[in-house]
């Protein structure tokens, strides 16, 4: 495959066809290796907490999985868990802040 641009209508073609080669592998290396990045990311991330790097341990607390950091207690919601805790019911706004805070008090209580 040469570089070089042709003179001839036929050497032309080729040489554009042999571009087109050229772009398409580069473009499946490269989303081949955005594909290898994001898993190497995720692999990294998974039950980690988002605030402060410790370990996540998922806890069931009012028939719902949650995920609680073991360093700050941060805890953390997967998607449709809020939804499912707030439902209709408006008064389960409180009951989840009653959560957080009852999540919150029983680690304090275990550290000290
Ligand atoms: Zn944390």
């Amino acid at each position: 495959m040469s570089t070089e641009k042709p003179s001839r209508p036929e050497d032309e073609f080729i040489h554009r066809e042999e571009t087109q080669e050229i772009i398409k592998t580069q473009a499946q290396k490269a989303k081949e290796l955005a594909a290898q990045k994001r898993a190497h990311e995720k692999e990294l991330h998974y039950m980690k907490c988002p605030k402060c790097g410790g370990d996540l341990v998922t806890e069931l607390s009012h028939a719902l999985e949650i995920d609680r950091c073991v360093d700050c207690s941060g805890v953390w919601l997967d998607d449709g868990e809020l939804q499912k805790l707030v439902g209709e019911d408006p008064k389960m706004l409180q009951d989840i802040v009653d959560l957080f805070r009852q999540v919150g008090a029983a680690k304090l209580t275990s550290d000290t």
